[in-house]
């Protein structure tokens, strides 16, 4: 499905509910976390609803891709120190043992100086 009327991510995507955001493209949408873990904390969503990464199919590679080449950049943009003595964090909470509370494909990604508030 396309968009899932209660999905909370979906309902950002959409604008129905304000977001801080990072980026922005045709199949792509970065925003804030709303409870950040580390001085920068934003994540990168597929605007297609897809629940988890569970549910992804060869025919998502591109768009998988697609995110994990974009994280670098953003990451500097959004105040990330350059690597190596900086970095980030990236991480795709998956189902319930993987700590997965909002069920809309999302990708953290985490940086700036530590001490982090977590992980
Ligand atoms: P998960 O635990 O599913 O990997 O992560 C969900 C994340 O979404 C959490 O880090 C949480 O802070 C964030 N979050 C939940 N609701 C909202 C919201 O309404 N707006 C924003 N910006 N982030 C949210
Ligand atoms: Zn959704």
């Amino acid at each position: 499905m396309a968009s899932d009327p209660n999905c909370i991510f979906c309902k950002i995507i959409e604008g129905k509910i304000p977001s801080k955001k990072v980026y922005e493209d045709e199949e792509l949408y970065g925003f804030h976390d709303i409870a950040p873990w580390a001085p920068v904390h934003f994540m990168l969503v597929p605007k297609r609803h897809i629940p988890s990464m569970a549910q992804l199919t060869s025919e998502d590679a591109g768009l998988m891709g697609r995110i994990m080449t974009l994280a670098p950049k953003l990451a500097l943009e959004q105040g990330c120190n350059p690597y190596p003595d900086g970095g980030f964090r990236v991480v795709v909470n998956t189902g319930a043992e993987g700590g997965q509370e909002v069920h809309h494909l999302h990708v953290h990604v985490m940086g700036g100086p530590r001490p982090w508030a977590r992980g």
